[in-house]
């Protein structure tokens, strides 16, 4: 695989970019080698700046659903752009997304719009201890909500009560506020509202774990996480930064049907350009500046380039049959690696929920990070570099999922297939 061009720059990169990359996953750090840099993409495909074409599993982290480069979402960003970028004032697409969100997601009677998802899981709990008057909210060891501070805590031990900051730069003050919790074992949600009685302003989860590598939601888990944030007077906060618009069109609370109080999205709502959302009960969001006294504001929120491009993201998922077609082509994948898998004599242990997927070397099951701190990295990285120089890109990391979209074909996915063959030999 000639690699020149991508070697060139990334030397250049590390020079003037912290690492190299404007966000660290893309670094390869979890991989080793060198990320290749990206010069276009098209449906399913990309290319690199050195010719090599790849079938991509990354699809963006999510938000391309669609493919690369779709041709409604292009034309719609080319005509908004045509118009001019940015107002700072109101324009008629924001309330024509916010129409399309809230008649996706019901429990989202109101929803402001941001620029991220961190953004808007950031905002969403403002916005939850404004509403209830508490500060510490509760989240769920692998399960990743941005990287605003008091959020970037997973749990340290197994005795998850005051929150380790993860990340350098993070107050103790600010981690201590952040209980962690067992992703899938409300028992250990029980301890904390035992330990802490009205004190919790929300639970903060993934109804579909993403960032762990997918990890699907346990019968009874969402349902029981919503009947003890209602009978404790904190608020059930879903981030659906991934699952929305992904798992259904209604996200992972109608898949499930649970109703979150307040719920974030980001990822496909803006069709591959910067966009976040959270939004909620109508009573809730009322805390909402300029309504209410919690600020919350964005000099580029609701940018008329990102909201055209939503718009026709959704408006293309509305087409009857889409989630039945995504399912089918994600379920081929799946069965089509556990054959590979399973023919190389290699224990991996595949989670799908809906198009989004992972493949975790070396453990017999995954439901929760515990099981997927367990996951054998190294042959993963082994599995992702075959994979790679065999013109296929799936995430640089164990702890990602891979998106299937629209525009795989049965033909991309049997090809994906038989080089995974060869790759795990
Ligand atoms: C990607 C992601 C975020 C953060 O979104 P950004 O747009 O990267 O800030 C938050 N929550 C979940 C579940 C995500 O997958």
């Amino acid at each position: 695989m000639n690699n020149v061009r991508s070697r060139a720059l990334f030397s250049d990169a590390q020079r003037l970019i912290p690492g190299g990359v404007n966000s660290p996953v893309r670094s390869f750090g979890g991989v080793g080698g060198q990320p290749v840099f990206i010069a276009r993409g098209q449906g399913a495909r990309i290319w690199d700046v050195d010719g090599n074409e790849y079938i991509d599993y990354v699809c963006s982290w999510g938000p391309l659903i669609l493919g690369h480069a779709h041709p409604d979402v292009v034309a719609a960003v080319k005509e908004a752009a045509e118009r001019g970028t940015s107002f700072g004032a109101p324009t008629e697409g924001e309330v024509e997304l916010a129409k399309l969100i809230t008649q996706a997601v019901p429990s989202m009677e109101m929803v402001r719009l941001v620029n991220s998802g961190t953004e808007a899981a950031m905002s969403a709990i403002r916005a939850a201890r404004a509403f209830t008057g508490r500060s510490k909210i509760v989240k769920f060891a692998g399960c990743y909500h941005g990287h605003a501070d008091g959020l970037l805590v997973k749990a340290g031990s197994g005795a998850a009560t005051h929150g380790v900051p993860t990340s350098a730069g993070v107050p103790a003050a600010y981690a201590a506020e952040t209980l962690v919790a067992e992703y899938n074992d409300l028992e250990s949600v029980e301890a904390l509202f035992r330990a802490y009685p009205r004190e919790i302003a929300a639970v903060l989860v993934e109804p579909v774990a993403g960032n762990m590598g997918v990890v699907p939601p346990r019968e009874g888990f969402l349902e029981g996480l919503r009947r003890l944030t209602s009978d404790s007077g904190s608020l059930l906060v879903f981030d659906e930064v991934i699952t929305g618009f992904r798992v259904a069109y209604g996200g992972a609370q109608a898949l499930y049907g649970v109703a979150a109080d307040i719920t974030c999205l980001g990822k496909i709502i803006g069709g591959g350009l910067p966009v976040g959302a959270y939004g909620g009960r109508g009573d809730i969001m009322q805390v909402v500046a300029p309504l209410g006294p919690m600020y919350q504001a964005g000099t580029l929120s609701g940018n008329p380039l990102a909201v055209s491009a939503g718009i026709a993201c959704l408006r293309a998922l509305q087409r009857p049959g889409i989630y039945a077609e995504l399912e089918a082509r994600a379920t081929q994948l799946e069965e089509g690696l556990r054959a590979a898998a399973k023919r190389a004599e290699r224990p991996v242990s595949i989670n799908r929920v809906g198009s989004m997927l992972t493949g975790f070397f070396g453990v017999d099951s995954v439901a929760g990070w515990t099981d997927a701190s367990r996951a054998d990295t190294r042959a993963y990285a082994r599995f992702f570099h075959a994979m790679l120089e065999r013109g296929v890109y799936f995430a640089p990391s164990q702890f990602e999922a891979a998106f299937v979209s629209l525009a795989h074909t049965e033909a991309d996915i049997e090809q994906t297939v038989e080089k995974a063959r060869a790759a795990l030999r």
